[in-house]
């Protein structure tokens, strides 16, 4: 079907026109793509042939200049583009420079800086306290009502959707272990994550405020944080987390623009306890989002983790990692936590959904617990969009091949 007549209600409509970065067929140059249905533009030929102003922006390798261009360019750019994939009078011009999506590569659409990670759910915060600290007096710990927790991660093993997944090597030590041993992790989990991607930076020594967010953030991903519980739970006292994390973490090849998600836009969970100004979000526009989540192992759904139910939002999360005068970068990345919901099945993580490998779950080839050699994990997702329609998020998948 030619991508103009793209089916109305199609989550990758003209109201969604996510970004990416891709090589047509037999070529190996990177551009600007958005994808339309089962199409991609080339975004950047696209500005040249309509003699727009943007394809400097666009006809480009990365995201990385529209990103720093800021929320007027990311409105005035989206506008322009809206009218190029509706406007009849375009067609002609635009349509022959669109490419089925099955016959191109998706690269990683952005140049990532800085990589953050946060821990916002706070049904995974309790099942992990639960599993863990099950004699401590509460679940949570004395800070996690207070402030956003997170962690410094790995920008440099950011890969994209489709990128094979190495099983990590490393140390694990069971308690009753008299010393610990070295091979290849045997507890390899999934984190179903969103991610945030950073557009304009920020200046070193001045915090970036709860409403200076939409200024800040350009749009989000779904985001894969591969962990390997047994090398994670050996190291991770008193630093955090470092090797059970930072061997990979998958992302989108699609980057959704925060202005395609307005209509998914909800008020976070009830805060139950009284916040500093600086994260005192009451009088702010509503910071959670309504995005759907699916986790599927090997094509077999196993969760359905609700995002609209994470505690911290993207906004808490920006002024919290800057609140010390850290600066931000075009292309920071930042992962909001594993996304749990309150049922089982709502679970992002093995480690919950199997309750530390205690419940196998159930799949038509077979019991897990922890992923195998072979298996391919799968997240996507959709949103509330404009009348009813709803807004598709680019799948993020992996497969996991065995450790060299
Ligand atoms: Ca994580």
């Amino acid at each position: 079907m030619p991508p103009f007549d793209v089916p109305e209600g199609d989550p990758f409509g003209p109201h969604n026109l996510p970004y990416g970065v891709f090589s047509p067929a037999g070529s190996s140059e990177r551009t600007v793509g958005v994808r339309l249905g089962d199409h991609v533009l080339d975004a950047g030929a696209a500005a040249h042939a309509l003699g727009s102003p943007y394809a400097s922006l666009l006809a480009r390798p990365t995201l990385n200049p529209l990103l720093a261009a800021g929320r007027t360019a990311w409105s005035d750019v989206r506008r322009a583009l809206t009218a190029w994939v509706t406007v009849p009078a375009h067609r002609e011009t635009v349509e022959p420079l669109f490419h089925p999506l099955s016959e191109v590569t998706l690269h990683l659409p952005f140049e990532v800086a800085d990589y953050v990670d946060f821990y916002a759910s706070e049904n995974h915060a309790r099942n992990v306290g639960r599993m863990f600290r099950p004699d401590a007096p509460d679940s949570l710990t004395p800070n996690w009502k207070h402030l956003p927790i997170g962690y410094h991660g790995r920008s440099g093993t950011v890969v994209v959707s489709g990128t094979d997944v190495v099983r990590p090597s490393g140390q694990r030590k069971a308690p009753a272990d008299a010393a610990p041993v070295f091979g290849p992790s045997v507890r390899l989990d999934i984190e179903a994550e969103v991610g945030f991607v950073v557009g304009v930076p920020s200046e070193l020594g001045r915090p970036v405020p709860l409403g200076d967010y939409r200024d800040h953030v350009f749009g989000l991903c779904l985001l894969n944080d591969w962990s390997a519980r047994d090398v994670q739970a050996w190291e991770y006292v008193p630093l955090g987390p470092f090797l059970g994390k930072s061997f990979t973490t998958s992302v989108s090849a699609w980057i959704t623009p925060l202005d395609a998600l307005d209509e998914a836009r909800v008020a976070p969970p009830e805060r139950t306890h009284e916040l500093l100004p600086y994260l005192d979000d009451a009088e702010e526009e509503p910071g959670g989002y309504d995005l759907r989540i699916t986790v599927a192992i090997n094509g077999h759904v196993v969760s359905d983790p609700p995002f609209s139910t994470m505690y911290w939002t993207a906004a808490q999360q920006l002024a919290h990692m800057t609140v010390n005068g850290a600066s931000l970068r075009t292309g920071d990345l930042y992962g909001s936590g594993t996304v749990s919901g309150p049922s089982e099945r709502e679970r992002g993580s093995l480690l919950e959904l199997t309750w530390n490998g205690r419940d196998p779950l159930e799949l038509p080839d077979g019991k897990r617990t922890f992923l195998e050699d072979g298996d391919v994990v799968t997240l996507s997702a959709w949103a509330p969009g404009p009348d009813g329609v709803r807004v598709g998020l680019g799948e993020v998948t992996g497969r996991v091949v065995p450790a060299p």
